[in-house]
């Protein structure tokens, strides 16, 4: 029989643990808890364990805030760098949080995570600026077993990163969704190097087959 912890009254993040719920979720215990917003939510123990789940969702609701409280002050739909440093986090996040993203398994899903500072999208981009992003870099973790926080990554050359790490090499599917992507219209050549981490050029290149020609 697994070791049952009673979670009731300790805290996590945002949130206090008020009871153990009689349902259980896949054969997993379910907490009720009180959130500091005075929302109650139900939340699955292990996530609040491993700081997945620290609120009842508020707390992601203010991150959004807050960055567009950034965008409306800089102006960041104008500005390419800015833009390209919010989709980094974007990604980051996706691929540490998203259960559904397709990086997921090689990222969250072998315990990858983001530090709390870089909960709020504000310290990422900051951290980015201080730490001289510009074009042509790309986001690299020193240990590729680390956790994004800064001090854990730094910038390097896109073409420094292939070679340093096989996490960057685009896979079939990569290229797959890429051209999917494009396709639809609604993502710039531009958004969707962002999205990937690769140069335009060779998004150029991948929708018109000039790379990965099959
Ligand atoms: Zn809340």
């Amino acid at each position: 029989m697994g070791k049952f912890k009673d979670l009731t009254g300790l805290r996590f993040g945002r949130l206090t643990v008020v009871r153990m719920d009689k349902e259980r979720k896949n054969t997993h215990i379910v907490w009720e808890c009180k959130c500091d917003c005075g929302n109650t939510c139900h939340v699955l123990g292990y996530a609040m364990h491993y700081g997945n789940t620290k609120s009842c969702g508020c707390l992601e609701q203010e991150n959004r805030l807050t960055f567009s409280q950034f965008n409306t002050k800089h102006n960041y739909s104008n500005d390419p760098v800015l833009c390209h440093v919010y989709h980094v986090w974007k990604s980051i996040k996706g691929r540490c949080r998203r259960k559904t993203d397709k990086r997921y398994h090689r990222y969250g899903g072998r315990g990858i995570s983001i530090c709390s500072e870089w909960e709020d999208p504000v310290n990422f981009v900051n951290w980015a600026i201080a730490n001289g992003y510009r074009r042509g870099l790309t986001l690299d973790r020193i240990d590729n077993d680390g956790n994004y926080c800064p001090e854990n990554c730094r910038f390097i050359s896109i073409r420094e990163n292939n070679r340093n790490s096989s996490n960057t090499h685009l896979t079939m599917s990569d290229i797959a969704s890429i051209r999917a992507e494009y396709k639809t219209g609604n993502f710039k050549q531009v958004d969707i190097a962002c999205k990937y981490g690769i140069t335009q050029q060779t998004v150029s290149k991948i929708i018109n087959y000039r790379s990965w020609k099959n």
